[in-house]
């Protein structure tokens, strides 16, 4: 009889059995990984890892899952983050996009030439009278409670972020040399082939196995109009070299080296997926092209070149990013509207119209998306 292959850690050496094995996902849930691997990593480690590293890989990309709305496994949708817009105010960045004022602001300025201004921004309807009716015990003289019944409740408008984005460093590296690993993994390539990067995940003072590559773009059939993550593993004998792709968000793209002295078979496959749906992709990435110059230049981390490079990057994959988030925010706005207006007539699903009601629901409809058609006109200009 054939003997069970005896796998080991990953990351501790430690041999795995039933008791202490763990699912372990290739690329990390926190920004929508989806395919999982068996057999790699114990059951200690992949908590310890998932806390530190992963941890800090999804808090560099807290922003992307945010605004595209990434669900976890469970269904739990991204948690909110704290932006600042470029006119220094802090805001919420919700799930699917919708900011929220972290608090309200106040301002009340005597005037040079007498009297005051006095000007809030309030989250909500209930919050913005309750602040007038603190300025109306302030200023009894004056009469606030008829501002209230000319509110103009507004969401907020997303303005300009500042947009902070840092990617790599050190715990968020080796949770991409560990994706690296757990892909070379589930295409069957055992721990030993991968000794470079292991050696490097097991070793605080070890030199990374990583650098972020963006002299040049790896994929060749890059999509235009799609989020997506990619992990390419490639093995090339004659050079003796076994390295992985590892690219998140269309911008932070690694490179990580596997093994320096491989001896296994040509490889090179890749595994590409849509983070908001979990819809894998084909996905051509083409690194068997990759030049030994260039492998040095990873090597020594120089890899990331220009200003230029980066902002190509960057110019590329913020569209897309936006486009995904208004094609969401249209589609709940249209569903919302509809529910609203169902309700307010009285239809429930199934009713057949006649036209006098269709065009009711018609005029209703319309004027629920009037703020959404609005809110998105204004920000055109
Ligand atoms: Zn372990």
């Amino acid at each position: 009889m054939d003997k069970l292959p005896v796998y080991q850690c990953a990351l501790c050496g430690e041999s795995i059995a039933m008791e202490n094995d763990s699912k372990e996902h290739i690329v990390p849930l926190a920004i929508g990984g989806r395919r999982k691997v068996r057999n790699f990593i114990c059951r200690d480690c992949n908590n310890r890892a998932g806390h530190q590293w992963d941890a800090e890989l999804a808090k560099q990309f807290s922003w992307f899952s945010a605004v595209l709305d990434i669900k976890r496994e469970s269904g739990t949708p991204a948690p909110k983050v704290k932006i600042t817009t470029i006119d220094q105010q802090e805001v919420y960045l919700h799930a699917g996009g919708r900011l929220e004022l972290t608090k309200p602001t106040f301002e009340d300025v005597a005037l040079p030439e007498g009297g005051r201004q006095i000007s809030f921004r309030a989250r909500t309807e209930r919050e913005a009278k309750r602040i007038l009716r603190g300025l109306q015990c302030k200023y009894p003289e004056h009469d606030f409670s008829s501002m209230a019944e000319g509110l103009v409740i507004e969401s907020t408008t997303p303005g300009v972020f500042k947009a902070e984005f840092s990617f790599g460093g050190e715990f968020a590296g080796r949770s991409i040399v560990k994706t690296a690993i757990a892909m070379a993994h589930s295409i069957g390539i055992p721990q030993w082939q991968c000794d470079y990067a292991v050696r490097y995940l097991r070793n605080e003072n070890a030199t990374p196995a990583f650098g972020e590559f963006l002299a040049r773009d790896l994929i060749v059939d890059r999509p235009d109009s799609k989020i997506f993550h990619v992990v390419a593993i490639a093995g090339d004998p004659v050079h003796k070299r076994l390295f992985a792709y590892v690219e998140y968000f269309g911008l932070a793209r690694f490179v990580v080296h596997l093994s320096l002295d491989y001896s296994g078979d040509s490889i090179q496959q890749s595994y590409a997926f849509d983070p908001t749906t979990g819809e894998e992709i084909e996905l051509q990435v083409d690194l068997i092209s990759l030049s030994e110059s260039e492998h040095s230049l990873v090597l020594n981390n120089e890899a990331a070149s220009s200003f230029e490079a980066r902002m190509a990057a960057f110019e590329y994959a913020m569209p897309i990013v936006f486009s995904v988030v208004r094609a969401k925010q249209n589609q709940q706005a249209i569903g919302q509207a509809l529910e609203d207006a169902c309700i307010e007539l009285g239809l429930h699903p199934g009713q057949e119209l006649d036209e006098k009601t269709a065009k009711q629901l018609a005029k209703c409809l319309t004027n629920k998306l009037m703020p959404h058609l609005l809110h998105r006109i204004r920000r055109r200009h």
